[in-house]
């Protein structure tokens, strides 16, 4: 394939987006970038005018269900959910049914992306042993598979003892652990911000030390352990802080991630008890959406992820007490940032191609997939001036529980290429 764009502006992590020029990609390789290129014999030509030229995302943390929850999204469903929203990898996260504790279901997982994906889908492993904090996973299995992330996404994992054991015995083999945030008793059963929301709806929520005091416990073992921890999905200010003060001393490998629906939504927004507000950690204030924008502006949150949570419209039609966590993110982060902060200036296109495609890259251990002369051709066409509507039709993914349902926003992802293949083109 010799593809070339004509009169796109290129975005990169290092400054604003680059003048008017022409990309010319052989191969799956940027062959020149340079104004007014010749075209070379068959290469075909894409009108690039107002259209903005970025290296593919990357999410660190998703949920393709698979083995286990098929009927909520699969690998197939959730890497094509994955290109629809202009995203070209993706790190699983384990908490399937079984769990993803072994070489043997990380083979079984890695085996059939290879058949249904058209991405790279990597995949985290378990801490322990079917995610219940009382036994190592076979840690050893599955980082002779590629394993990289060690987590209990879902849970934290509940023995501090084995964390720190698993701690020092991974980290000697470049291994890490990435933690999701809750003490299990403060949290209570419902996914839900305690405060004047929970208070005026009825139901016990989940105070923000909740997920704070497993942030800085989680650090706090990592940094007695010599481990690289990374926080995911971060929600409250004050555990922001705690990150950024830990960074600061600089003795310990710390990363973070924030998601865009932490960002953008509140428990207010939960309005009339409606589930697509409904994820864990739970939604906070608007105090807690303006900190953790300045922060991620600032850089203590080294990656923007989603926590792709498909739900099956069953299961998120019941009660908001007993409908399950999470809504899904892949197809709206992209176009969803552009609308919310990066088309008001609230947020320049580098900080979005630096923490949602080049640092999560980084971290897994992967290089970034800067737009240079002689690099790997690994991008999207992103239309700030078009909107995208996500309607069931427009959705890849299995599930539809997301706030952006049928909803409007403003900008596009135009086109996925990677690997010398158009994967997606609008
Ligand atoms: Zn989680």
């Amino acid at each position: 394939m010799s593809l070339l764009l004509r009169k796109v502006r290129v975005v990169s992590e290092e400054g604003p987006p680059s003048g008017e020029t022409d990309v010319l990609v052989e191969e799956g390789v940027y062959r020149a970038i340079a104004p007014g290129l010749e075209a070379p014999q068959g290469a075909r030509e894409i009108d690039g005018r107002g259209r903005l030229l970025m290296p593919a995302m990357f999410d660190a943390h998703v949920h393709f269900r698979e083995p286990g929850g098929e009927a909520k999204e699969d690998i197939a469903s959730g890497s094509e959910a994955a290109i629809n929203g202009g995203v070209t990898g993706v790190v699983m996260m384990p908490n399937t049914t079984p769990s993803i504790d072994t070489g043997s279901v990380v083979k079984m997982v890695l085996d059939k992306a290879a058949q249904v994906s058209r991405i790279p889908v990597h995949t985290s492993g378990c801490v322990s042993k079917g995610r219940e904090g009382r036994e190592m996973a076979a840690i050893d299995s599955m980082r002779a598979l590629g394993v990289r992330m060690l987590t209990d996404d879902g849970d934290s994992t509940g023995d501090t003892s084995l964390l720190l054991r698993a701690m020092q015995y991974a980290s000697e083999f470049g291994m890490f652990f990435a933690s999701h945030c809750e003490v299990p008793e403060l949290a209570g059963p419902r996914a839900l911000n305690e405060g004047q929301v929970s208070y005026e709806l009825g139901i016990k929520g989940s105070p923000a030390c909740a997920e704070e005091i497993i942030i800085d416990r989680d650090i706090r073992l990592a940094h007695a352990a010599g481990a690289h921890i990374h926080i995911q999905h971060v929600s409250t200010a004050l555990g922001m802080e705690t990150i950024r003060w830990w960074k600061e001393r600089g003795d310990v490998r710390v990363t973070a991630e924030v998601s865009p629906h932490h960002l953008m939504f509140i428990d207010e927004d939960i309005g009339d008890y409606d589930t697509h507000y409904k994820m864990n950690p739970p939604l906070r204030t608007r105090a807690d959406n303006e900190a953790l924008l300045e922060a991620l502006k600032a850089g203590v949150f080294d990656l923007i992820a989603t926590d792709h949570a498909p739900h099956t419209p069953f299961e998120k039609a019941q009660d908001f007490t007993v409908a399950p966590n999470g809504i899904t993110g892949l197809e709206t982060a992209l176009v969803s940032l552009h609308d919310r902060f990066v088309s008001r200036g609230e947020l320049g296109w580098d900080v979005v191609v630096k923490r949602y495609s080049a640092e999560p890259r980084r971290m897994m251990g992967l290089e970034a997939v800067p737009v240079v002369e002689g690099g790997t051709a690994e991008f999207l066409l992103f239309d700030p001036a078009a909107e995208t509507t996500f309607s069931r039709d427009f959705m890849q993914s299995k599930a539809e529980n997301t706030p952006f349902l049928d909803k409007t926003l403003k900008g596009r992802v135009d086109l996925v290429a990677l690997a010398g293949e158009v994967l997606l083109e609008r």
